[in-house]
């Protein structure tokens, strides 16, 4: 169900004693393991994208109790390509409209649902703050990843100790686009612009990303690499249309001594 699990532990970073370990968990989702019938075959985590909505729930149960908290402690957003960051502290209620979730709540998983955009995890460890960003070619170049450090900051994060993982994306090679949008992308996302393998003009937001990351002054930034469109077990919006969305998930837990 789940590629690519990590974890890292940190300790509170001011004095006065020996602050509790926290664990930072994230997860990556892949097409295999769910129940989606095709085109969204078959792990889509996406719910508006034409799937069966029962599928869709069913997908999202297996994931809560897959990653061990229980589909009750997940935090889903409706996200529109915009700036607006949700801070939550359960996962209950109206699902927020939102392109970042935001909490410092130990054991609320935070999920953010793509097929080519950028998932972008966040985590202060110190502070036990963590966020789950959507950078598609729009939110990356509004400040999608400034409004989502701001609300972290505001609960107590440190933006020198945010360690980041850009997930899994359409690369700089397969994301081609018309030369006058790269140029206008590359302009306020500086380093985005890229080419394909036949020369002509991309976008490599992952690229952009990691230079605006390293300008905020964030520098434990970690890429995996793999490229949705390239990889078949990977959602992919350019490859396919309908498809559904894999999940990037992430939150944090106190230490087992
Ligand atoms: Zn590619």
């Amino acid at each position: 169900m789940a590629a690519g699990s990590r974890s890292a532990t940190a300790h509170g970073a001011d004095g006065g004693g020996p602050a509790p370990s926290v664990r930072v968990r994230r997860v990556l989702t892949t097409r295999a393991g769910g129940r989606s019938a095709p085109p969204y075959d078959r792990f889509n985590l996406g719910d508006h994208v034409g799937d069966d909505p029962y599928a869709v729930a069913a997908n999202r149960r297996r994931l809560g109790e897959g990653i061990g908290l229980g589909p009750e402690r997940v935090a889903w957003m409706n996200q529109v390509h915009g700036t607006d960051v949700a801070v939550v502290t359960d996962a209950g209620g109206e699902t927020p409209t939102a392109d970042a979730l935001v909490t410092d709540r130990p054991r609320l998983a935070l999920a953010v649902v793509v097929a080519d955009c950028v998932p972008v995890l966040l985590a202060d460890p110190g502070a036990g703050v963590v966020a789950a960003a959507h950078a598609g070619r729009r939110g990356a170049a509004d400040g999608i990843l400034e409004r989502t450090l701001e609300a972290m900051t505001e609960l107590g994060a440190e933006t020198g100790r945010v360690e980041v993982l850009l997930g899994p994306a359409i690369c700089g090679e397969d994301y081609e686009v018309p030369a006058a949008m790269r140029d206008e992308v590359d302009a306020v996302l500086p380093g985005s612009a890229s080419q394909t393998r036949i020369g002509t003009p991309s976008l490599d937001l992952r690229a952009g990303l990691r230079r605006r990351l390293a300008d905020l002054g964030v520098t434990r930034v970690d890429t995996d690499g793999r490229c949705t469109f390239e990889d078949d077990q990977l959602f992919s919006h350019r490859r396919a249309q309908p498809t559904g969305r894999l999940a990037a998930v992430t939150w944090w837990e106190y230490a087992r001594p």
